[in-house]
Parts: C-alpha cells; sequence; structure tokens
C-alpha cells in the first residue's frame, strides 16, 4: 500500500450555524434555561460539528475546541489557575472542580446574591479580531486539574464513534498569554504547570486518545530566550508522554526559532504556509534528517476565499518529495474559529461571489482534496471546477476598475501632504472657527436608543418606508442639535442616528464591498460579528455623509463636525481580498475617504474626523514587520485628509490601546486635532503624548463611556487640570472617550452638562493664570 498524506483540521467554529450558541448561553445566563437545558444544546453542536468533519473524511478531527465561552478561560479553568478573588467570593476551594457559575463569573463578572466580583480582563487574541480572557498569576497561583472537559469531550466524541485529537494550549503559550501580578514572572510558574499537562496527558491516553494537538503560537511570535529555555524545559518533560503531541503553530512563520521547533522532542509540527509560506523551505530542510511529521497549514483559516488548489498542491508536493507521505499532513493555517460555518446556507451572497468563496465547512472539503491529491488519488474534476472558478475570480470585471488602480499608483508625495504645516494650518483654523480655549465636543453617536433601532429593522425588513424613516432620522438629529446648542456645546456632532455600525455604514455605500445575511464569526464570549467582504476595487459611487452632516448644520450656528470611518479601520474590521497587498485596498478606501471629505468641505462642513480605532490592531505581531505596516496605514489615513484647504479642522480618533509604541506614527497622521481615551486610566495615557511633545491638538477623554456612571463636574475639572499641567492651554479640547451610542439619554445629558460646566471653569482659570503672568 502506498503511504498516504493525512487530512487534519485544528478547530472548527463552535457558535453554531444559527449562533446557537449565543442563543443558548445568553437564555442560560437570563435564567430562561437550566444547565442541563444548556449542556443538551452544546453537546448537539458539538455532534453536528463532528459528524461534518467526519462526512469531510478527516483524518484527524479535534475535540476540545468547543467552549462555552472561550478556549483560553477553559484552560484557566482546566489548570486551575481560579483568581483568588473568585474563589473567596463564590466560596470555591482551589484543586476542586471549576462549575458553570464560577466559570461565567470569571467570564463575566457577577453582581448578584450579594456578590459583586468583576470579569477577568479580556484582550485580543493576536492579531485576529477574537477576544481571550486573560489568565491571571500572582505567587499564590497552585495550578492542579480542575475540570475534565477535555477528557470528557474526548470522550463524548468516541462514544459517537468519532476519534479525535484533543486540543491542549500549551504550557509555554499559556503563561505568556497570561499576566503576572505583584511582580511574578508568568514562566516562573512553569515547573508547577507542567506536572498538570502530564496528569491530562495520562488521563486521555487512558482513555485511548493516541495523539494530541497542543497549540505553542508564540513559536511563531517575537520570543526572548527565557521563553526559549520555557520550551525546552517544558516539552522534555511533555515529550515522552506516550501521546505523540502535534505543536501548533500560527498567524505568523518560526523564523530565527525553526531550530528551536524543530528540535523539540515531540512527533509533529505545524506551521502556517497560509500567512508565511516562505517558510517552507527551511522548515523542510530543519526536519529533514528526523521523522517529525509537518502539518502544512496551507488552508487560509481566517478568511473567506476559496483557495487556489493547484497553487497549493505544489507546495504540499514539495513537503511529500522530501519528506515522504506518510510524514506529511494537510491542515488549515489555523483553527476555522475565524471563519464563518458554512456558505451553503448564505442567502444574501449572489451566486457569483458564493463561487468564490469558502467557510469552514467548505475549507474541510479543500483540505481532504489536497490530502487525496497529495496521495495519488486527485479528483480531477474537483480541481477543474476549482480552477474554472478562480479562474473567473481573477478576471472577473466586478472586481477590476482601471480608474481606481490608476487613481493609487499616481499618487504622489504631494497627495498626502496639507497645503501648510501644522502651526499655520491651526492660525487659519482658529480665525475660521473662533472657538473657546477647551473647545467642547463629542465623538460622534449619540445614545443609540431602542426606537432608534426598531425603527431601522422595521426600515430594512420593508415595514417603515423610505420616507417615515428618514422623517424619523431626522427628528432625531434636530433634536440633538437642539439640545446641544441648548447645553452650549461647542462642535456638536449630528449624532449618527443612521448608521448600524460605523465600518458597515460605509461598506455599505462603497462598491467593491458585500454584506452576508450568516457570516458570523466569534468576537467574544457570545458576541459575535458579521465582517463585510471587501472583494473588488473600492470606489465611491456618490456622497456618503454630506446630506446627514449638512442637514445638521442647517440647525446650529455652530460649525458641525462631520464624522467619517478611516480606510485603515474599515479594511481591519472587513474580510479583506486576498489577491492584491492590504496597502493598495486600504488606499483606495482611503481615496473614496478624501472624496468624501471635499465633498463635506464643499458642503460648508468646516470640522471632519476621520476615527482609526483600529490602527493599532493592524500591527503586525513581529515587530520587525511594524515600519512598513505603519507606513502605508499612515499614508492611506494621509491620502484620506489632505486633499482640502488649511482652514478645514481634521480631527482623529483613537481609543483603549497603547500610544506608547507607535506614538510617532499617531503624530504623523498629522491630524489637527486626536481624541483619545484617557478616563478611566486617570490621564496616564497622555505620557506618551508629553514625552514626545506632541505639537498637535488633543481631546484627551474626561468622561468613561463605558461605565453607566455620570461623572461629576469636579472630576472632570480634576482631570483635565492633569492634563494642563503637562499640556498648553491652547493645546486641549474636552471631550468623552468615545462615541456615546451605547449609553442612554439619561446618563448622557447630565454627563454631557458637567462636561460643559467642567470646561467653562477650566477657561477661566486659564485666564487669570493668564492675567497673572502677564502682570
Ligand atoms: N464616531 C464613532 C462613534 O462615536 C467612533 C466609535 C469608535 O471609536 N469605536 O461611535
Ligand atoms: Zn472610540
Amino acid at each position: 500500500m502506498t503511504a498516504t498524506v493525512k487530512s487534519a483540521n485544528l478547530g472548527f467554529p463552535r457558535i453554531g450555524l444559527k449562533r446557537e450558541l449565543k442563543k443558548a448561553v445568553e437564555s442560560f445566563w437570563k435564567e430562561e434555561i437550566d444547565t442541563a437545558m444548556l449542556m443538551n444544546i452544546a453537546r448537539d453542536l458539538r455532534k453536528r460539528h463532528w459528524g461534518a468533519q467526519k462526512e469531510a473524511g478527516l483524518d484527524l478531527i479535534p475535540s476540545n475546541d468547543f467552549s462555552l465561552y472561550d478556549q483560553v478561560l477553559d484552560m484557566s479553568a482546566t489548570l486551575g489557575a481560579v483568581p483568588d478573588r473568585y474563589a473567596q467570593a463564590l466560596g470555591y476551594t482551589p484543586g476542586t472542580p471549576v462549575d458553570l457559575d464560577l466559570y461565567f463569573a470569571m467570564a463575566r463578572g457577577r453582581q448578584k446574591d450579594n456578590i459583586d466580583v468583576v470579569a477577568m480582563e479580556m484582550t485580543k487574541w493576536f492579531d485576529t479580531n477574537y477576544h481571550y480572557i486573560v489568565p491571571e498569576f500572582t505567587a499564590q497561583t497552585k495550578f492542579a486539574l480542575s475540570s475534565t472537559k477535555v477528557i470528557d469531550e474526548y470522550k463524548e466524541a468516541k462514544a459517537l464513534g468519532i476519534e479525535t485529537r484533543p486540543v491542549l494550549i500549551g504550557p509555554v503559550s499559556f503563561l505568556l498569554l497570561g499576566k503576572g501580578y505583584d511582580g511574578v514572572e508568568p514562566l516562573s510558574l512553569l515547573d508547577n504547570l507542567v506536572p498538570v499537562y502530564l496528569d491530562i496527558l495520562n488521563k486521555l491516553k487512558d482513555a485511548g486518545a493516541q495523539t494530541v494537538q497542543i497549540d505553542e503560537p508564540f513559536l511563531a511570535m517575537d520570543i526572548d530566550s527565557a521563553a526559549k529555555t520555557a520550551y525546552e524545559n517544558a516539552y522534555k518533560s511533555l515529550g515522552n508522554c506516550g501521546v505523540e503531541i502535534t505543536l501548533t503553530t500560527y498567524f505568523e512563520g518560526l523564523r530565527e526559532n525553526i531550530n528551536l521547533a524543530a528540535n523539540l522532542p515531540v512527533a509533529g509540527l505545524h506551521i502556517d504556509l497560509s500567512r508565511a509560506p516562505g517558510q517552507l523551505d527551511d522548515v523542510i530542510s530543519a526536519l529533514k534528517n528526523g521523522n517529525k511529521t509537518l502539518s502544512l497549514g496551507l488552508i487560509d483559516g481566517r478568511n473567506i476565499w476559496k483557495s487556489n488548489l493547484e497553487n497549493l498542491l505544489t507546495l504540499g508536493q514539495k513537503a511529500v518529495n522530501e519528506l515522504g507521505a506518510d510524514r506529511v499532513i494537510v491542515a488549515p493555517s489555523c483553527s476555522l474559529l475565524h471563519s464563518p460555518v458554512d456558505l451553503a446556507e448564505e442567502i444574501k451572497l449572489d451566486e457569483e461571489l458564493k463561487s468564490w468563496l469558502a467557510f469552514a465547512r467548505q475549507k474541510l472539503d479543500e483540505i481532504k482534496l489536497l490530502a487525496d491529491a497529495l496521495s495519488g488519488q486527485k479528483d480531477e474534476s474537483a480541481f477543474a471546477a476549482n480552477a474554472k472558478d478562480i479562474q473567473a475570480r481573477a478576471s472577473s470585471t466586478r472586481i477590476h476598475n482601471t480608474d481606481v488602480k490608476d487613481r493609487v499608483s499616481n499618487l504622489k508625495e504631494s497627495d498626502i501632504q496639507r497645503k501648510s504645516p501644522f502651526d499655520q494650518r491651526i492660525v487659519a483654523q482658529r480665525q475660521h472657527l473662533g472657538l473657546p480655549a477647551l473647545p467642547t465636543t463629542t465623538i460622534g453617536s449619540f445614545p443609540q436608543t431602542t426606537d432608534v433601532r426598531q425603527a431601522r429593522a422595521k426600515f430594512k425588513r420593508g415595514e417603515m418606508n423610505r420616507d417615515a424613516y428618514e422623517k424619523f432620522l431626522e427628528e432625531k438629529t434636530v433634536q440633538a442639535m437642539k439640545w446641544q446648542d441648548d447645553i452650549g456645546i461647542d462642535v456638536p456632532v449630528h449624532g449618527e442616528f443612521e448608521r448600524n455600525d460605523m465600518v458597515e455604514y460605509f461598506g455599505e455605500k462603497l462598491n467593491g464591498f458585500a454584506f452576508t445575511k450568516n457570516g458570523w464569526v466569534q468576537s467574544y464570549g457570545s458576541r459575535c460579528v458579521k465582517p463585510p467582504v471587501i472583494f473588488g476595487d473600492v470606489d465611491r459611487p456618490e456622497a456618503m455623509t454630506v446630506f446627514w452632516s449638512s442637514f445638521a448644520q442647517e440647525h446650529t450656528d455652530k460649525p458641525v463636525k462631520g464624522m467619517l470611518t478611516g480606510p485603515v479601520t474599515i479594511l481591519q474590521w472587513s474580510f479583506v481580498r486576498d489577491d492584491q497587498p492590504r496597502e493598495i485596498t486600504c488606499k483606495q478606501i482611503g481615496l473614496a475617504i478624501r472624496d468624501e471629505v471635499k465633498d463635506l468641505e464643499n458642503a460648508g462642513i468646516q470640522i471632519i474626523q476621520i476615527d482609526e480605532p483600529a490602527l493599532r490592531e493592524g500591527l503586525p505581531l513581529r515587530k520587525v514587520d511594524w515600519p512598513a505596516y505603519l507606513k502605508w496605514a499612515v499614508e492611506s489615513f494621509r491620502i484620506s485628509s489632505s486633499g482640502i484647504e488649511d482652514t478645514t479642522q481634521i480631527h482623529t480618533h483613537m481609543c483603549y490601546c497603547e500610544f506608547n509604541d507607535i506614538i510617532d506614527s499617531i503624530a504623523a497622521l498629522d491630524a489637527d486635532v486626536i481624541s483619545i481615551e484617557t478616563s478611566r486610566s486617570a490621564m496616564e495615557l497622555l505620557d506618551a503624548f508629553v514625552d514626545y511633545k506632541y505639537p498637535n491638538e488633543i481631546g484627551p477623554g474626561v468622561y468613561d463611556i463605558h461605565s453607566p456612571r455620570i461623572p461629576k463636574r469636579e472630576e472632570m475639572e480634576t482631570l483635565l487640570r492633569k492634563a494642563l499641567k503637562v499640556l498648553r492651554g491652547d493645546q486641549i479640547w474636552v471631550n468623552p472617550d468615545c462615541g456615546l451610542k451605547t449609553r442612554s439619554w439619561e446618563e448622557v445629558r447630565p454627563a454631557l452638562v458637567n462636561m460643559v460646566e467642567a470646561a467653562k471653569t477650566l477657561r477661566e482659570e486659564l485666564d487669570s493664570n493668564d492675567v497673572k503672568a502677564a502682570s
């Protein structure tokens, strides 16, 4: 018998085709269903997903890829890494099983039955839009097997007649994903942690498991020598446990860690060939004189495009030629968690577009086709059909717009340069706008109350006609304008009542974008998002926001701030076409926004904000790649902001991120004003701007919009005084941390009244200081 190349999956989306998991978990939280019911629904989903993978003919099917909330939180529960405050609040004894109550308290906090604990911290999973619960470590952290989930789910599949490969997050990555408190260095806990992994692996072996997938994505990241040593130590102990271990790496290439990874005493290594196809040759050389299997991450687990099977076959063939078929496995680049479930159920996209796409279920078939072809069983007709679709997409007129392509390639340095430098522009703007010192404004959105959301839903369902819907939005906008005038906001906004989402709104108005009905992916916990699909060259058929900004301007004498989403954020929160560099797509979006900015200016809007909250999210995982990204990201923003007169003032907004390490790029955006989140950290985030001597104007947020609390006027005054200590008085704006769409008017009204009052007080203090300084 000839050797065959095996097919594997690394993880299947767990939310369910119709977001069943979301609905079940949320019903459980509302106590509409009990634990048994929730467990039943979860078990059904696992069964369905294992069944789909079996049906696709995969050899290695994952288990323990399911989670009720998050796989990293599951690992914390499994390893007994329960922070003390939950143990105390919920009377948990370390080392005993973590129950659902405790699990969800860690995930979301808990405020019920006299128990009041906040949630564990959540952060982004590498450079994806998935968020995980950050493990917490202190000197007291003791690890002990505290959940048998991984063993139970292995047995559950086995009982269904499906042999699986359990998935674990590896010990080194688990520690590196976490945060040490009281000066504890997470990696120093490795020696206590490894025995628990051995315990798990032994129990899996006893249950019949022959092989496990251990995720160690940090092998593909920038790591220091302590982490490298930790890898060697951990796998010295785990490598000989009697269960075959495949170490999975993803989202980046191994680069300088190739030898480290190749020499760890495990059975197999998985690499991401979608992100880093260039690493194949080096990895093959490193593995050649041994007997490790190489798992080829050929199918992109993070995007939605149909694979070019013929190209991937060539890549796979190289590995088979060098290592032999029995040492090669075909797999997705990473877990399919990051792609939507099933294209077959997609009803909104047209057939042509659908023929270019593959969701998780379709990717399973691609994996199998490749593995079979590499085993000498090529399905010629399936490959031919694939080649036809790939060809049709490449040559489709819907994708290519020569005018847009030319516009990007003809961009000149002067196109990304305002007419004059900031110090000259600001003089012109001050004259033109006549604003007081410490001008007050907001970040754009006002409360998206139930009536606003209901009207939109009715309009979308065809139950409300366009006229009635627009009339409704006009009323809302007029009210907001009048109210801002009444309380004395210096730079009012129209309120964004017409927008569902800051990216979707623009995507729906631009060419080159498509929207799915069912393309949900998990963002965190029960939260799912439906990213727009950027499939073609982007251009703007007509003005997108001029109507609402002009309408608002008609209702006030103050200068209305126009509100746009920036090109980097639009790119970052979409599924982006894979047939041209992201830079090009981003610059095309930049040009569309540029035209909108110009139209707003022509319509008499004197201040325009271009939001870029996702600028930092786009940073590459490896630091050496940062400058290249930052260069085109900054250029894309400047494409959108530079085509106007000096007197027009450009604002930008960023929130909830570290600014320190990219402060020079933030300055290079050359926005006249930036508003940033600072209130929660009591202005600490300003340090970066101060150390850098940020020249332009800044609005450090004084109102934490993520809390229902109404900040007192005195609190905001204190924050402003802090800001005034480190920034020039003529440099500061007064605004909330972010948009107000998630808040209620009952909170927003008093909070903004207080904010305006605080600004007035500080203005007076500034004046009297000036008088003092002059005399
Ligand atoms: N202008 C947007 C709003 O106010 C900004 C949102 C954001 O930064 N995420 O809603
Ligand atoms: Zn924001």
